[in-house]
């Protein structure tokens, strides 16, 4: 099972990111119907009793408050460990708004093939001075930007008010423009340099996690304009170059396009030190 999910990696995500915008209904549903195993949206939630908050959410909420409240704190832990051990997953895997900007993209690609954009990684410091620029904006102005710009909270948050009360919110707007101008644009500006929920969610990261690591020696793909790694990669980075992170997000779309070709890209969570590559050739060319 654990190697056909690694084999599918993109089947398995889509399944995965299907199945969460499933649950933004069904689970509001269900809480009307008396379950109450998970409650919340993706700002905050309880799961079996076990309080999850969006650290974003979190580091606003403390610099609101100005005062350390413990029990914020320890409702983070999960979120975190879950991002120093596998990236920015959450990302990739479970938040609404990607799912459906990556849907939205590949309706431009199909729509306009010719408007691809080149990929490339571009410098981190985008990544991290508009986040931090909201955060600065809530101190100062002690008003909750995070809360209107969290698309994960945001859309989950609709969701449940569609199903409790039967309408929607004028937040909902702010999405329809974001996605609106992914599309017109699209670069995917929002999850590379806007959104806080991510940009936060980077900052917890060590060299352990688990990230894309390209080896050259077994790439076989022909020298082309755009690689078929480069061509999977849904916020157009290119995997084979240095400087994917922070704004990867370990979807594995790359990993899945370079099976096809020499799998030369692979998600893990230490870099192999070059003395045992040589090894570790010798055992695939004996061992197949
Ligand atoms: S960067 Fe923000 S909007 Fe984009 S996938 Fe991550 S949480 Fe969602
Ligand atoms: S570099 Fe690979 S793993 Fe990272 S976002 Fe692009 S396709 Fe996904």
């Amino acid at each position: 099972m654990k190697s056909w999910i690694l084999r599918n990696l993109t089947i398995t995500r889509r399944i995965a990111q299907l199945t969460i915008l499933a649950m933004m209904f069904i689970i509001p549903y269900l809480n009307v119907k008396g379950f109450t195993g998970v409650i919340g949206t993706f700002y905050s939630m309880e799961m079996m009793g076990i309080p999850i908050v969006d650290p974003a959410l979190c580091i606003q909420t403390l610099a609101l408050m100005r005062e350390l409240y413990v029990p914020l704190l320890l409702a983070v832990i999960i979120p975190l460990l879950a991002a120093l051990a596998l990236g920015r997953i959450f990302c990739s895997w479970a938040c609404p708004f990607n799912t459906l900007a990556e849907y939205a993209q590949m309706l431009r690609l199909k729509l306009s093939p010719n408007k691809r954009i080149q990929a490339h990684n571009p410098a981190q410091i985008g990544h991290y001075l508009a986040t931090l620029c909201l955060f600065m904006l809530a101190l100062v102005f002690t008003f909750p930007v995070i809360t209107f710009l969290s698309m994960p909270g945001l859309l989950t948050s609709q969701a449940a008010d569609l199903v409790f009360l039967g309408s929607l919110g004028l937040e909902l707007g702010l999405f329809l423009i974001i996605i609106l101008a992914e599309v017109v644009i699209g670069s995917r500006f929002w999850c590379k340099y806007a959104c806080p929920v991510g940009a936060t969610l980077s900052v917890f990261r060590t060299g352990a996690s688990l990230k894309v690591t390209f080896d050259a020696s077994k790439c076989t793909c022909q020298k082309t304009e755009i690689y078929d790694c480069q061509k999977a990669c849904p916020l157009s980075l290119n995997p084979r170059k240095k400087g994917i992170y922070p704004y990867c997000y370990n979807c594995g779309a790359c990993i899945d396009a370079c099976q096809r070709n020499g799998r030369a890209l692979s998600l893990v969570f230490i870099h192999q030190k070059e003395h045992v590559k040589p090894l570790q050739r010798k055992m695939e060319e004996v061992n197949g």
